[in-house]
């Protein structure tokens, strides 16, 4: 396992559900890339004018903020009006054939219904596009002819965040400065302050069967042999 990459459909989106995960890959030596479908122009923010180059610029901050130097925006997506369209897994399947990655994390194609934005459906459309981007789109060299020129590729590993039904509880705790860093760099949205997300993600690690005084994330982990 030495590359990993992930897709969300918003700045932000990975920094809640994965950076102290990710964090932990980078500390293994684990080379990670971000891909982000929308630049989040829907969200809270000022000045609205510059909100895409404003939300781009945290997302990256907040990247190097768990160490990861690898972020691309895909053109074409808004944010609020994300579908599962077959152009959008040809342009994530064409990432995954460029970066090469072992495992990907994403959201949940499966909402979860009342978990902070968890229902929110660009989410749920990107986790259905990366998991169709995965498998056939990815590794079967017929599906997409204008992905000719890129080598097919094989993802070993989907990790999906926000799953009504996750069955990995990763135990944040010694990357959490590094999360609530990464967090922290989304100035212009709400809900990126430290005690509150000290109390979320406390309480993840407590749904995980976690020890008090742990922080966690959850993931639903698929291995595709
Ligand atoms: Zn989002």
């Amino acid at each position: 396992m030495t590359r990993a990459l992930a897709v969300f459909a918003h700045p932000d989106d990975v920094d809640f559900n994965a950076a102290g995960t990710i964090a932990q890959w980078v500390d293994d030596g684990v080379e990670v890339s971000y891909l982000v479908v929308t630049r989040g122009e829907a969200g809270a923010g000022e000045p609205r004018d510059r909100i895409q180059q404003l939300r781009a610029d945290e997302q990256r901050a907040a990247a190097e903020a768990v160490g990861v130097k690898q972020v691309e925006f895909l053109d074409g997506y808004a944010d609020g009006r994300v579908t599962v369209t077959l152009d959008l897994r040809r342009d994530i399947a064409a990432t995954i054939r460029r970066v090469r990655p072992h495992r990907v994390v994403t959201s949940s194609p499966t909402r979860t219904w009342g978990l902070r934005d968890a229902d929110h459906p660009d989410h749920a459309a990107v986790g259905e596009a990366t998991a169709g981007a995965v498998y056939p789109d990815a590794m079967n060299p017929y599906v997409h002819p204008d992905l000719a020129d890129l080598e097919p590729w094989s993802v070993s590993e989907v990790w999906f965040s926000e799953s009504p039904d996750p069955d990995r509880y990763v135990d944040i705790t010694d990357t959490f400065d590094r999360k609530l860093a990464a967090l922290a760099a989304h100035r212009s949205q709400p809900e990126t302050g430290e005690q509150l997300n000290r109390d979320r993600f406390a309480a993840v690690a407590a749904r995980g069967g976690l020890p008090a005084g742990r922080f966690a994330e959850a993931f639903r982990v698929i291995i595709r042999s």
